[in-house]
C-alpha cells in the first residue's frame, strides 16, 4: 500500500499539478476558465484512482463489513465464538453457560441463535466487557430468569454517557461511514440501556460449574469500563476491546466520531499486567483468537511499550515547552516499536495525551478563552487580501508547492466569504484529494473523513457546473 500511495503522490505532483492545474491556477478567477479547470479536475481524478481511498489492506476495514452469516465456532474444548462485526462467546461449565458479550444490535438475534444451537444449557452469568453498542446489542435476549449480569463499575457511567450522546455520535459516525450507516438505523436498533446485577469494583474471582473465572478490571484502549475475563486453569484471556478493536494497530486514544479521549497510562499498566498472565489464548472483542504464549505476551508488551514511548515523549516535550503542533510533528515511534496506524495514529495519540492532561487552553492566544473563533475574522482578512479570488489563487499556489494543509486553510478562508466560490472549492477539493492520496490509505478513520469531504466538495462543484449550464 505504501508503494502505491507514494506513486500516486509523485504522479499527481509531477505530472498533473505542475502542468494542467498550473494553467487552471492562472485562469481561476476568470469565468471562461471553467473548462480548463474541469479538464484539470478530470486528469486529477484519473490520477487518484479509487485505490487511493481504499480501506487499508489489513483487517481493520472488516469492522464495517456487514456479516453475511453468523456461525458459532469452537475455539477451545469448552468455548464457542460467534463472530459478526464483534465477537460473543459462551463458556460451557458443568453447571451451565457463562456468556461473554452479545454482539451488535442488528446481528444480535443471529448471534444468540448460533450460540444457542451449540448448547441449550441454562445461562448462569452474562459478562459484559464494556458498554460499546457492538458488544451489548443482544443483552435482552440473554437476560432471562436466573441469569446474573456482571460488568465493571465504570460500565454504569459509560452506558449513560453513550446513551446521552447517541444523537451527536451517530450523526458524526454517519459522516465517516455513510455507506454502511443508513439514516434511521438508530431508531431501529436504539442504544441499549442495560440493567447490571453486579458491578465489579476490583478484581474478583468467581466459580461456575467447576471453572474458575477471574474478572479483571482492565481500563484500556476503548475506555475505563473494560472488564477482562481470565480463566487461569486454561490460560485463556477474554480481553474485550481492551487493546482496541485490533491487536495490529496503534491504539485509538482518540476517535473522530467524538468520544472522550482514552487515557494512556491506565492502558499501559493494563497491557503490562495482561502480559504477566502469560495467556496461551487471547480472545479479543473483534477478529480471530490469538494463540500461543510466544505470540501473545510479546504483542501485549510491544503495544504497551509503543504507547509508553508516545506518552513519555509527549510529557517530556510538554515540560520542555514545546507546542502541541511541534510534538505532533516530531514524535515518531522508533523502528523497533513501529506499529500500523490503520486505526489509532501516533500524532493523534500525542494530541490526546496532551489535551487530556492539560485541557483546551494552550496559552497560544487570549482568544482561546472566548467565544469568537479565528474564522469569524476571515471575511475581513480575505477582503484585505483582495477577495476570495486572490485567496483562492494563493491556495492553488500552495497546492502546487505540495502543501495541501496550507492550501486548505486558505481555501476555507475564501469559502467563508463565498461558500460557492469556484476557486476556493477547487483548491479545497484538490487539497483533500492530495491528503487522501498521501494519507487516506493508511488510516481507516481519516480515510472515511476525507472521502466525505471530497464528496461534499465534488457535489458543490457539480452544482456550480449545472448552474453555469442552466445560465448558458
Ligand atoms: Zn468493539
Amino acid at each position: 500500500m505504501a508503494v502505491e500511495t507514494d506513486a500516486a503522490v509523485v504522479a499527481v505532483r509531477a505530472a498533473n499539478l505542475r502542468g494542467t492545474v498550473g494553467a487552471a491556477t492562472l485562469h481561476c478567477p476568470e469565468p471562461r476558465s471553467h473548462s480548463v479547470i474541469r479538464r484539470a479536475l478530470f486528469l486529477l481524478v484519473l490520477a487518484f484512482p479509487t485505490w487511493a481511498f481504499a480501506a487499508p489492506a489489513e483487517k481493520i476495514s472488516e469492522l464495517l463489513r456487514p456479516a453475511d452469516t453468523i456461525e458459532a465456532v469452537q475455539v477451545h474444548p469448552s468455548i464457542w465464538r460467534a463472530s459478526g462485526n464483534s465477537n460473543a462467546f459462551i463458556v460451557a461449565t458443568d453447571d451451565g453457560l457463562v456468556v461473554i458479550d452479545t454482539g451488535l444490535g442488528p446481528q444480535a438475534a443471529a448471534t444468540h441463535a448460533a450460540l444457542r444451537a451449540v448448547s441449550d444449557a441454562p445461562v448462569r452469568k452474562l459478562i459484559l466487557t464494556h458498554a460499546h453498542a457492538d458488544h451489548i446489542g443482544g443483552v435482552g435476549l440473554w437476560q432471562t430468569d436466573g441469569v446474573e449480569t456482571l460488568a465493571a463499575r465504570a460500565f454504569a457511567l459509560r452506558n449513560q454517557y453513550y446513551a446521552d450522546l447517541r444523537p451527536f455520535q451517530a450523526r458524526r459516525s454517519r459522516v465517516l461511514w455513510a455507506d454502511v450507516m443508513p439514516e434511521g438505523a438508530e431508531e431501529q436498533f436504539p442504544y441499549p440501556r442495560v440493567t447490571v446485577d453486579r458491578y465489579i469494583d476490583v478484581d474478583t474471582m468467581m466459580e461456575v460449574g467447576g471453572v474458575t473465572f477471574h474478572l479483571l478490571v482492565t481500563p484500556g484502549g476503548e475506555g475505563p469500563d473494560s472488564l477482562s475475563v481470565w480463566i487461569p486453569d486454561w490460560k485463556v484471556l477474554f480481553s474485550g476491546d481492551t487493546l482496541g478493536p485490533s491487536t495490529a494497530t496503534f491504539p485509538n486514544l482518540f476517535t473522530l466520531r467524538g468520544e472522550n479521549m482514552r487515557e494512556a497510562v491506565p492502558m499501559i499498566l493494563t497491557l503490562e499486567r495482561m502480559a504477566e498472565l502469560e495467556p496461551e489464548m487471547l480472545l479479543t472483542g473483534h477478529f480471530d483468537p490469538l494463540v500461543g504464549a510466544d505470540e501473545i505476551a510479546p504483542m501485549l508488551r510491544r503495544t504497551a511499550a509503543a504507547v509508553r514511548y508516545v506518552h513519555d515523549a509527549t510529557v517530556a516535550g510538554m515540560n520542555e515547552g514545546k507546542s502541541l503542533w511541534t510534538l505532533m510533528r516530531e514524535i515518531e515511534l522508533p523502528d523497533e516499536l513501529a506499529v500500523s496506524e490503520q486505526y489509532g495514529r501516533v500524532a493523534w495519540g500525542v494530541r490526546a495525551i496532551y489535551e487530556s492532561y492539560t485541557g483546551w487552553f494552550r496559552y497560544e492566544s487570549t482568544t482561546e478563552l472566548y467565544d469568537v473563533p479565528h474564522f469569524e475574522v476571515y471575511p475581513e482578512l480575505v477582503a484585505l487580501a483582495g477577495g476570495p479570488d486572490a485567496v483562492g489563487q494563493a491556495a492553488m499556489t500552495k497546492i502546487l508547492a505540495g502543501k495541501p494543509l496550507e492550501a486548505l486553510h486558505l481555501a476555507e478562508a475564501a469559502l467563508t466569504v463565498d461558500p460557492k466560490h469556484r476557486g476556493g472549492l477547487t483548491a479545497a477539493m484538490l487539497a483533500l484529494r492530495s491528503l487522501a492520496a498521501e494519507d487516506g490509505g493508511t488510516n481507516f478513520q481519516v480515510a472515511g473523513w476525507l472521502r466525505a469531504r471530497i464528496r461534499a466538495a465534488d457535489a458543490a462543484l457539480a452544482e456550480l457546473d449545472s448552474d453555469d449550464s442552466a445560465a448558458d
